[in-house]
């Protein structure tokens, strides 16, 4: 294995409580004898964990508020040796937390209260992506201010940084935003969303694959669920199929295929290469519960069959 570069990794961090009840409340109304758990989130976070847990040497760059859930979340971190030199503290806002309920059926409903999240400036970034050697690869998602996201890709090309960009969750982006990305990595409804195009198959894929190189983006990966993802760069054009496992949850299938994704870009491994490795490592997190508890460990990975 070739000597892995920093992956510096700048996004969200959120604390989700999760109360599972027999039905979702109307409004007004208070539901009785339902069950709680409490788990780390969020997509920067999500990402960080799952490239860490493969081997990644990652670098986070997140804000969270100065209470229990900030603390609690810098610990976790170091838990999974994430550098968090720049995860940063907001002196007067909480740390971002999702409310979801849940109901017997699955349904859910969710309020997102993005706290510290919200307050991630160009500033704050800007130091971090400073220090990172040339080889270093800059992975982005869009859980915070957007004008943040961009002066993150602008400095990062000034500095000739390769960057990735996972444009989720979905919404449409000004075309400047996408010009000399390195990668972009949308899932389906993403695709749609900022290409206009519909993506059901993989010509559909290559289509609005093609659309996102015509706005100056390197390479794309367009993730297909239990497909596997399409891949299209200047000379590849192929579907890399997911191995076949029983899915129980999905939750963060897209957050576990990116962190594995960069950590195998910054072994070298060309994308074809990189992208069979995610979807192996994502195929995994889905046969288990959870965001962050169903990140798989290096080894666990390296032992799918190809
Ligand atoms: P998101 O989670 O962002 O909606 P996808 O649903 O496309 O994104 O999932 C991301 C990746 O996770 C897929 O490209 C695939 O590699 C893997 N994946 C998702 N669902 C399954 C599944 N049921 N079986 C195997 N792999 C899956």
């Amino acid at each position: 294995m070739a000597t892995a570069s920093t992956l510096c990794i700048i996004g969200s961090s959120n604390t989700d409580m999760v109360v599972r009840a027999e039905h979702l409340p109307a409004p007004g109304e208070t539901v009785m004898g339902g069950t709680f758990l409490m788990n780390p989130g969020g997509k920067g976070a999500n990402q960080a964990v799952a490239a860490a847990r493969l081997g990644g040497q990652v670098q986070f760059v997140t804000k969270v508020g100065n209470d229990l859930f900030g603390r609690q979340a810098i610990e976790q971190f170091q838990r999974e040796k994430i550098d968090t030199t720049y995860v940063l503290v907001d002196p007067d806002l909480p740390s971002g937390v999702a409310l979801i309920n849940v109901d017997a059926r699955g349904e859910n409903c969710i309020a997102v209260a993005p706290g510290a999240n919200a307050s991630l400036q160009a500033a704050d970034v800007a130091p971090a992506l400073a220090e990172l050697p040339a080889s270093a690869l800059v992975l982005l998602q869009l859980e915070i201010p957007l004008d943040t996201v961009a002066a993150a890709i602008r400095q990062s090309h000034a500095q000739n940084l390769r960057v990735v960009l996972n444009p989720a969750p979905a919404q449409v982006l000004p075309p400047d935003l996408l010009q000399g990305l390195y990668l972009i990595t949308p899932n389906e409804t993403e695709a749609e969303l900022l290409t206009g195009l519909p993506v059901r198959d993989e010509a559909s894929a290559r289509r609005a694959a093609e659309w996102l190189r015509q706005q100056g983006v390197d390479n794309v990966i367009i993730t297909l669920g239990a497909r596997g993802v399409y891949l299209l760069t200047n000379d590849v054009s192929r579907m890399i199929s997911a191995p076949a496992v029983q899915a129980v949850d999905t939750t963060a299938a897209g957050d576990c295929f990116n962190g594995a994704l960069v950590v195998a870009l910054s072994e070298q491994l060309p994308l074809d290469e990189a992208a069979a490795f995610a979807c192996r490592a994502a195929a995994i997190s889905v046969t288990r519960l959870g965001a962050q508890a169903s990140m798989p460990q290096r080894q666990e990975v390296d032992q799918v069959p190809f």
